[in-house]
């Protein structure tokens, strides 16, 4: 039998409050640690009962990150395999609901053996288990995880028993990252230190001592509260990390390695760093890439989850809005992104022509009615001043829907996620989802996931792969053009230019480049596979056209 691998775990945690970047610290520290040879893999942990993010509303949640096995995930998931240009499974996410989901099963299994079942140590077992699990599969040297929610508050501290748990079991093996932030109130004026001391303490009373403090903050730490927070957190005074608010979150490894984060880690988790060279210096191209750019590519993100409360939530469509950026850095031009609200039109506090204005229009997922007609308004107006459009899977659904309406005339055309009733359902429930529905059967019940699609010859889809013919993209998504209309949709111009093995999904449509610079959905979320160093070629294709 092969000798399994002994790896080397980090935890990270966040003190003070949430938002401080614990998910873009954890890939950052991944990041660096890569770039000195090591396998690094990375989980989350997220502590909501749920059992994944695919029924949680966007707008409470953020986007759901969906990977190529399926799983429904947390945002944090796509920075870590963004930032460390890896692929994650299932086994890489837990939350509170799938761990005692998976407890339950095996008690009623009878895998216990008749024992007592105890939320301590039994639960905190299952989770030192996976995330045994999820480093044996990647094989990694170093394993990342990164426990949601603030220390101090009740939801995570199972997790925080797991972690004590698992330091006790490899004393050399764990080290424990605190993200905690120190605000600056503008009438004090000064940086400070006490919310940081308490969570380091409460922290303490979970039977964790933290090995390196990052401390967030709008400016760079200074010496003065660095050896206060050693001081009464009892870490050494190298041990405080400084992160100041940044420009650019790719700066963030950047800036941990020239504080030295990578062989402060080491020495924490007792790895020699003798013959140790770090190469950071694709990442480091990549950034100078991104900066000093001149012209700038202007581009409407119309979309139907920006509202929240009186703010507005970019989050959701975090994949989208990072892969615009790749590809306009790769080719040289500054992203502009503007969200707009689809509601901003119904409700007439937004003119449909102030779209003119941009050089590209894209419209990403989403579900349900609200926010549905002002996205179609978009599409048409893209379409009829031949403004470059990309839709996202519900972007190519009512692409469709706009199509049939405005151009074949069928003026009620819908899909029957909306109305059911409507005489020309161009966008209708898959088959194998309908039972799934019919039993109130909401989880995990979309197509999901990876899956091949075919794609047709001299198609803007074609040459934006690079003339391969099949091509592996994520789904999430229910419904599906309706194959009684895709004739007479072709007839009427539109190609389906990508479809499912079997010929029976549409899954990319466009308008050919003669009537349209670019008129583009996919069924698939091609934001998902968009990396820094490896921009997603539709959303480059995309780009192009909005250029010129
Ligand atoms: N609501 C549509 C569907 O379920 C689109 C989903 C999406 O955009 N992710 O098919």
């Amino acid at each position: 039998m092969v000798k399994k691998k002994k790896h080397k775990y980090i935890f990270v945690v966040g003190g003070v409050m949430s938002g401080v970047g614990k998910g873009i610290t954890s890939s950052s520290i991944g990041t660096i640690l890569k770039a000195r040879g090591f396998n690094v893999t990375a989980l989350k942990i997220d502590p909501y009962i749920n059992v994944d993010a695919g029924t949680m509303n966007p707008t409470e949640h953020g986007e759901v990150f969906v990977l190529s096995d399926g799983d429904e995930t947390d945002q944090d998931m796509g920075n870590y395999e963004r930032f460390l240009d890896i692929d994650l499974t299932h086994t890489n996410y837990m939350t509170t609901g799938r761990v005692y989901l998976e407890v339950i099963k095996k008690e009623r299994n009878l895998e216990y053996k008749g024992k007592n079942v105890e939320v301590v140590p039994d639960i905190p077992i299952e989770v030192n288990k996976r995330i045994e699990k999820a480093s044996d599969i990647a094989n990694s040297d170093i394993t990342i995880i990164e426990i949601g929610g603030t220390i101090g508050e009740y939801q995570n501290i199972i997790f925080l028993e797991a972690a004590r748990m698992l330091k006790t079991k490899y004393p050399k093996d764990v080290a424990f990252v605190m993200v905690s932030y120190l605000p600056m109130p503008s009438k004090i004026g000064e940086m400070k230190t006490k919310p940081t001391q308490y969570a380091a303490r409460t922290l303490n009373g979970a039977g964790i001592q933290a090995d390196i403090i990052v401390a967030r903050s709008e400016l760079l730490i200074d010496n003065k509260r660095k050896d206060k927070i050693a001081l009464f957190c009892n870490i050494d005074h190298e041990n405080v990390i400084s992160a100041p608010d940044v420009d650019s979150i790719y700066d963030v490894p950047v800036n941990f390695e020239k504080d030295n984060l990578g062989i402060k880690l080491c020495k924490v988790l007792n790895i020699s760093t003798k013959n140790q060279v770090t190469n950071l210096s694709d990442w480091k191209k990549f950034i100078a890439k991104s900066k000093n750019l001149n012209e700038e590519v202007n581009i409407a993100v119309v979309g139907k989850y920006f509202d929240s409360g009186d703010f507005v939530l970019s989050d959701v469509y975090i994949s989208v809005l990072e892969a615009i950026k790749y590809s306009a850095y790769s080719l040289g031009k500054k992203p502009k992104i503007h969200c707009i609200n689809s509601k901003d039109f119904e409700k007439g506090n937004l003119k449909i022509n102030t779209l003119k204005k941009y050089d590209g229009i894209l419209v990403p997922g989403g579900f349900g009615e609200a926010g549905i007609e002002g996205l179609v308004e978009t599409i048409r107006f893209a379409r009829e001043n031949k403004i470059p459009y990309f839709g996202l899977c519900y972007g190519m659904q009512l692409m469709i829907i706009e199509y049939a309406r405005n151009v074949l005339n069928w003026k009620d055309a819908n899909t029957t996620e909306i109305n059911p009733k409507s005489s020309h359902l161009v966008i209708d429930i898959m088959l194998d989802q309908k039972k799934k529905l019919e039993e109130n059967n909401y989880g995990n019940s979309m197509r999901l996931g990876s899956y091949e699609a075919n794609l047709k010859k001299d198609t803007i889809a074609h040459k934006a792969y690079g003339g391969k013919e099949k091509i592996i993209e994520r789904h999430r998504h229910r419904y599906e053009v309706n194959p009684k209309y895709i004739e007479e949709i072709e007839k009427a111009g539109l190609i389906f230019s990508g479809t499912s093995p079997d010929g029976k999904l549409m899954e990319i449509a466009e308008l050919p480049k003669s009537i349209h610079p670019f008129f583009l959905g996919v069924q698939f979320h091609p934001e998902f596979l968009a990396r820094p160093l490896s921009p997603h070629p539709l959303f480059t294709e995309f780009l192009k056209a909005t250029i010129k």
